[in-house]
């Protein structure tokens, strides 16, 4: 028999969830544990205040609103709550060359044929002249641009949040506690381990000693349960991606808040400037193998606006994904489990998903099977994002500092390379079932960092040129004539929901 059998036969019911660690991660899965699973489950939380969390991490992808609606989470209290502003996409400043912008924005541009995306027909556009940017065909990122917001009928603009990482875990703790999860605060001294290998309990330092049937491993970069108890590896992908510190400050606001993210790159990684209602949160994100913590910071603190409120904080990290996310009776979320650089703010979306995942799967009681099928499911989401993040170091025309020049010239996955093969010799772009970033996530990155495909479908050779114009220029005009109305972010947001 298996050593995975034997371990399934030893193992009971799960009844008692075990959450260790209180940052994003915890809280988000004990929220949403607690309002599904509640009534049938208990559910204990550990944190230590003493540790605190990494408290970063503010900017958002709109999957979080649909994260909300599941759990029936009220936008304008949490909005008020955690000094939230809408987010529509992220600025690209300097990441094609040094002077040359780019908006990726959550909006879909244009209108597809079931034959050929609309970059075919914008293609075509452009080589008679008739096109404007591919960007004006697309609601999302002209509100951006116009610093607008409104919420619209059915659906009808997309959007995420920028939030106060810290208040987001406390607004969360107060919902989750509402729905029963128990929460114990102190150190965890030790993880105690049952004959057949599982988690048994963890230790705390005071001799309290809090039993589990599933743990979830939430503890941050320290990854206790998942790295340290369970020893599983971590792979690591710094020969892709060479960003391996942060520098973090958060200053007072100077401006009204704009509605996207703004990635400003650098000489040795780029910066991050996410404006919340009170405060921005900046940062710059570097590797250490071309530039050292001192110039970092010098840089930082040179280029923010408004005066800090806080020490710049270093955070060093290394990029790569834990080789098993769920491990016997234990799951890891959040940093236990992995970490992507956030250049497309995709470390909360991946909490969710976890966290959505083993809703799905949670176990009466566990199988290998379901611990197989979690992992295979991870490890084909994250491959994904993670070559969607490297695209943007590989595909540059900058060459001016040595980090830029090796980000060119490295060798990147095959997965990768195949999909910018395509879109540089086809203008196709095919998103893989379950993939996070949609054909319009891949096209507006890869048309912003430069890529102009060499052919393009003929379905746009149906039509003369007048009749191309009049569907350029319809579609420009009802995003034109749609965000014209909108009214500016803030004034929007004041209303909405004013800060507690
Ligand atoms: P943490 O916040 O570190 O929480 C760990 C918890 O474990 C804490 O409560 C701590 O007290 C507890 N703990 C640890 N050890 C013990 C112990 N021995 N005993 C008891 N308790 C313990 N993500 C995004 O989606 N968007 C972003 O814009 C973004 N920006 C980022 C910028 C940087 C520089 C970094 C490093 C990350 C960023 N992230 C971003 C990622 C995001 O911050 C994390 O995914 C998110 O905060 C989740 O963190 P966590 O809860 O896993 O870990």
């Amino acid at each position: 028999m298996s050593e995975a059998s034997d371990s399934t036969a030893a193992r009971k019911p799960v009844r008692r969830v075990v959450i260790a660690g209180g940052g994003t991660a915890g809280w988000m899965a004990a929220a949403a544990l607690s309002r599904t699973l509640g009534k049938v489950l208990d559910i204990t939380l550990v944190e230590s205040d003493a540790i605190g969390t990494v408290g970063v991490g503010e900017a958002t992808i709109p999957t979080l609103v649909t994260f909300h609606r599941l759990l029936n989470i009220n936008e304008q209290a949490f909005m008020a709550a955690t000094h939230a502003t809408i987010k529509l996409g992220i600025a690209f400043e300097g990441w094609r060359d040094v002077s040359k912008d780019y908006i990726h924005s959550f909006g879909l541009t244009g209108k597809d044929h079931w034959t050929a995306g609309f970059q075919h027909f914008w293609l075509k556009g452009r080589e008679r002249g008739l096109a404007r940017d591919y960007g004006d065909y697309c609601m999302e990122l002209r509100a951006a641009q116009e610093r607008k917001f409104a919420h619209l009928p059915d659906n009808g603009i997309n959007y995420a949040f920028h939030l106060d990482a810290t208040q987001y875990a406390r607004f969360l703790r107060r919902f989750s506690e509402e729905f029963g999860v128990q929460r114990e605060e102190g150190r965890i001294a030790e993880v105690r381990m049952a004959d057949n290998g599982d988690i048994a309990a963890l230790a705390m330092e005071d001799g309290r000693l809090i039993e589990g049937d599933l743990f979830i491993d939430c503890t941050g970069f320290r990854a206790l349960l998942i790295g340290q108890a369970l020893g599983v590896p971590f792979e690591d992908w710094s020969q892709w991606l060479f960003a391996d510190s942060a520098l973090a400050v958060q200053t007072d606001s100077v401006r009204d808040a704009i509605p996207y993210t703004r990635s400003i790159a650098g000489d040795a990684g780029w910066q991050w400037r996410i404006p919340l209602q009170h405060r921005c949160g900046n940062g710059i994100v570097f590797s250490s193998r071309y530039t050292d913590a001192d110039a970092a910071r010098e840089t930082l603190m040179g280029s923010i606006e408004g005066a800090p409120r806080t020490e710049p904080r270093l955070i060093r990290f290394k990029p790569g994904q834990r080789a098993k996310a769920w491990e016997r009776n234990c799951v890891a979320l959040g940093l236990s489990s992995g970490f992507l650089e956030p250049l497309e703010s995709t470390n909360i979306h991946l909490i969710q998903r976890g966290i959505t995942r083993l809703l799905q799967s949670f176990p009466h009681v566990i199988e290998q099977v379901d611990i197989d099928e979690y992992n295979r499911q991870v490890e084909n989401e994250i491959t994904h994002i993670r070559d969607f993040v490297i695209l943007h170091y590989k595909v540059t025309d900058r060459r001016d500092t040595p980090f830029w020049r090796d980000c060119a010239a490295m060798d990147i996955p095959d997965t990768l390379r195949h999909r910018i093969e395509l879109f540089a010799e086809t203008g196709r772009v095919f998103r893989v079932p379950n993939e996070l970033f949609a054909e319009n996530s891949w096209i507006q990155v890869m048309l912003g960092q430069g890529i102009v495909p060499r052919q393009r479908h003929p379905a746009p050779d149906m039509m003369g040129d007048e009749e191309l114009q009049h569907f350029l220029e319809g579609i420009r005009q009802r995003v034109e004539n749609t965000v014209r109305r909108l009214p500016a972010h803030m004034d929007y947001i004041r209303s909405y929901c004013p800060m507690q």
